[in-house]
């Protein structure tokens, strides 16, 4: 498909700024035009962006997450003439899921780090190093922070934003400090390694951990997490106890059996878990935690705010305003945007109630890609559930886990065809490390 450097064909200055309305670009474009800073933003996003000239109806798969990745491979399988394009800021990948165990020294830094080059090469499409940041869906026109992209479709997978005001902190410059300080390491990289490296300095004292409310990333994370730092502190003699705040009575329930045996028999003098308490406000400069109890100091932290729906969505216009999340406001089995089928959304911004988690990412990533095809070929096809299945290694010494795994009912979208294993055992222990390794062989 021809790109021109101009704004797309047939739709002058206003008329484009009419149709991308209320949109990000849009906003900074009829603002600042005048100054020269604008001038530079718009000019960088409004030529094409330096991509081989299309082959076939090119689709554009935008975050190179659990999400992002399967569609952008599996797009390619169902119909090798789509001409996939990946946009990805990061320049590489490091997955969220078996972090923990990271966290914990049973796995190395490179078992979750992962080439966006390889997979391309490996997928036979293209990644584009670069940031969405606008989008003319009537034009079909993505403008990233490379260049813009005329597409035919588009997958948007940008994952997940934290929103702080859930938990009290309504000042940015406290939610600066607070992310910065005692990031909540619930997205990929830097949060991780920052978190690695506090547990490295920490000698002694509280550290703090809390669980959000409504439907976050991982829902066993936070419990799994606990266990792992309690196992390092144990291994590594440190005289610190990790303070669990959950507002929920039990943990994740499914694995609530699982997880309370662990912090009892494993955990006894090391995590302290607080059920049924809800965290008000956070003072990360006081280092002090308000809950509907009391006020707990702490000595370092990892504080995991309530999750949304990547802020992009929202910027987009692609939101429903009444998901207390800010989630999609999409098709819930044909995940496209209601009234438009080139374009979809898909991941941990969906609104359907599914676990944010990569398996059930990856597992719908193969279905989505087979709907996009279908739609290509002028056909429908029925809808499949995604999976979830989720391992907890609940400890590291020796390593041994426990599981769930689920699909999900078509109409409730609650789980069904549930196996669970709430035994903590060396064998769940070792499937954990077979399970990530097949997942990231389907997405790389
Ligand atoms: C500690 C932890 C443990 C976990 N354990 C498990 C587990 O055991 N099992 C399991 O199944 N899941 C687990 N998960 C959850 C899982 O990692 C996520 O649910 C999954 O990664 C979601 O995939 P996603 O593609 O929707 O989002 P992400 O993986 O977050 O990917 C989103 C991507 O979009 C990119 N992006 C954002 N904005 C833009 C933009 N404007 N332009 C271009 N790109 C953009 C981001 O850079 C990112 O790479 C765990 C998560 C954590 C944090």
């Amino acid at each position: 498909m021809k790109q021109s450097r101009e704004m797309p064909e047939g739709l002058g200055r206003r008329q484009f700024l009419k149709v991308s309305a209320g949109s990000t670009l849009a906003a900074a474009m009829a603002a600042t035009a005048a100054t020269p800073a604008a001038a530079a933003i718009s000019g960088r996003t409004n030529r094409p962006a330096e991509l081989p000239a299309a082959k076939g109806p090119r689709c554009v798969v935008v975050g190179g997450g659990a999400s992002g990745l399967t569609i952008a491979k599996y797009l390619k399988k169902e119909n090798p003439r789509f001409d996939v394009v990946m946009v990805e800021p990061n320049s590489t990948y490091m997955s969220c899921f078996l972090s923990n165990l990271w966290l914990d020294e049973l796995i190395n830094l490179e078992t979750l780090q992962h080439s966006f080059c390889d997979a391309a090469r490996a997928g036979n499409y293209v990644w584009l190093q670069g940031k969405l940041i606008d989008l003319d869906r009537q034009a079909k026109r993505a403008f990233t922070s490379e260049g813009y992209i005329d597409y035919k479709y588009i997958v948007l997978a940008p994952g997940i934003d934290y929103n702080y005001a859930a938990i009290g902190i309504k000042d940015p410059e406290l939610e600066v400090v607070c992310a910065q300080n005692y990031p909540a390491a619930f997205k990929p990289g830097s949060e991780h390694i920052s978190l690695k490296a506090k547990l490295a300095n920490f000698e002694r004292g509280v550290f703090l951990s809390t669980v959000p409310t409504g439907n976050y990333r991982c829902l066993p994370g936070p419990y799994e997490r606990a266990c792992l730092i309690g196992d390092y502190f144990k291994k590594n003699k440190i005289k610190g106890k990790i303070v669990l705040l959950d507002p929920n009575e039990k943990p994740f329930a499914p694995k609530a059996p699982g997880f309370l045996a662990a912090f009892s028999e494993l955990y006894k003098d090391v995590i302290e878990y607080h059920p049924s308490t809800m965290v008000k406000s956070v003072d990360p400069i006081k280092k002090t935690v308000t809950t509907d109890f009391d006020t707990l100091k702490f000595d370092d932290a990892s504080i995991y705010p309530r999750v949304r729906a990547a802020k992009l969505i929202e910027d987009l216009g692609l939101h429903d305003p009444k998901s207390p999340q800010m989630e999609a406001d999409i098709d819930v089995y044909k995940y496209f945007a209601k009234g438009d089928k080139t374009c979809y959304v898909t991941g941990d911004c969906r609104p359907m109630g599914f676990s944010k988690s990569a398996n059930t990412a990856n597992s719908e990533g193969h279905y989505v890609a087979k709907l996009i095809a279908a739609q290509e070929a002028g056909k429908d096809i029925d809808w499949v559930s995604p999976q979830t299945i989720c391992y907890s290694t609940v400890n590291g010494t020796p390593e041994e886990a426990i599981v769930v795994k689920a699909k999900y009912d078509q109409k409730t979208f609650g789980f069904t065809d549930v196996q669970l294993d709430n035994t903590r055992s060396a064998a769940l222990g070792k499937a954990a490390h077979e399970w990530g390794a097949g997942l990231y062989r389907d997405m790389f």
